[in-house]
């Protein structure tokens, strides 16, 4: 990636760094109305910052996935007037990084072999974050087929969410040593996310409050690797009237692509934008426009969840039946 140039007006050795943001959805169904939120609300804060936008669809999980749901995707986000700079990024292509990662964790004995079983680990305590891992193989293990899990230690990390602001926890006492590599040989989910993020040269990732348990962990990885840290922002999570996140799982379906304005609109109102009702028989260009001229997550400081039943209409449509 080519980075501009610049040009500071003392013309000493500070460079702006250009904004890089990235939406990064995972392959298991087609975009539902939480996951357009979660790509318009990454994608406004980068075009806002004239940064650059990325689309990375983390197929690293093959067993979860969904055969189409890639191509669904990104129709999907080309129907809904998305830019991305580059090609789509599939992460599965990152492989031969992640495993030079992980190879580098293990040699500086950063992370070693792990046996247990989820049956061996059924009674273990659980915390916030999963299963607090024992430490059980840390003096070594002969199983056959192992994980690999990453040390932590009891030191308090903290971030400061540009939405939710300062955030800390313990992972020694919070998660314990965790998995980088599953024991099925797939990359886990938090060092793929870390090493992709890094390769591509993401500066802020912006994604959903549900996934902000994540971000120590994955601080925690950029440390220890010595990748940059890049800010974080994660906005509400967009709820059911009951309270329930909105996903597959939860019966959400996915977007219409025939007439995708009114759930952008619907998106942006999500967001606590406050698209005028002019914008309502607008080109999607237009709505894009004023969308980006006006973007202010500020709305959104300290905010949790956003229920559906807060938005005009259904954002639950499928796509309607063909004429
Ligand atoms: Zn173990």
């Amino acid at each position: 990636m080519n980075w501009p140039s610049d040009s500071s007006a003392t013309g000493t050795i500070a460079t702006a760094k250009q904004y890089v943001g990235r939406f990064a959805p995972s392959p298991t169904g087609p975009l539902h109305f939480g996951s357009l939120v979660a790509a318009v609300a990454s994608y406004l804060q980068a075009r806002a910052r004239e940064g650059l936008w990325l689309v990375r669809i983390e197929d690293i999980d093959p067993p979860r996935e969904q055969p189409g749901a890639s191509e669904l995707i990104v129709t999907a986000l080309e129907a809904y007037g998305f830019e991305w700079d580059g090609p789509v990024i599939y992460q599965g292509q990152s492989r031969p990084q992640h495993d030079a990662a992980l190879q580098t964790l293990i040699d500086q004995g950063l992370a070693y072999p792990c046996g247990c079983s989820r049956k061996d680990l059924a009674d273990v305590p659980r915390g916030p974050l999963g299963t607090i891992y024992p430490g059980t193989c840390r003096a070594g293990c002969d199983a056959p087929e192992t994980a690999i899990r990453l040390r932590t230690t009891d030191e308090l990390i903290t971030f400061d969410d540009a939405l939710q602001g300062p955030q800390t926890q313990c992972l020694e006492s919070e998660s314990g040593y965790f998995v980088i590599r599953r024991r099925d040989g797939l990359i886990a989910y938090q060092l793929a996310v870390v090493v992709d993020d890094a390769l591509e040269g993401v500066t802020e990732v912006v994604r959903g409050i549900d996934i902000m348990d994540s971000t120590v962990r994955q601080i925690w990885l950029q440390r220890l690797l010595g990748y940059e840290e890049p800010g974080y922002m994660h906005f509400p999570v967009i709820t059911h009237p009951d309270g329930d996140k909105l996903s597959k799982l939860t019966g959400a379906p996915g977007i219409p692509i025939d007439e995708p304005r009114p759930l952008l609109l619907a998106a942006l109102k999500a967001l606590r934008q406050e698209p005028p009702a002019s914008l309502e028989a607008a080109s999607i260009g237009e709505i894009w426009q004023w969308a980006i001229n006006n973007w202010s997550p500020n709305p959104l400081i300290g905010m949790k969840a956003v229920s559906i039943a807060t938005l005009p209409g259904n954002v639950l449509t499928d796509d309607p039946p063909m004429p």
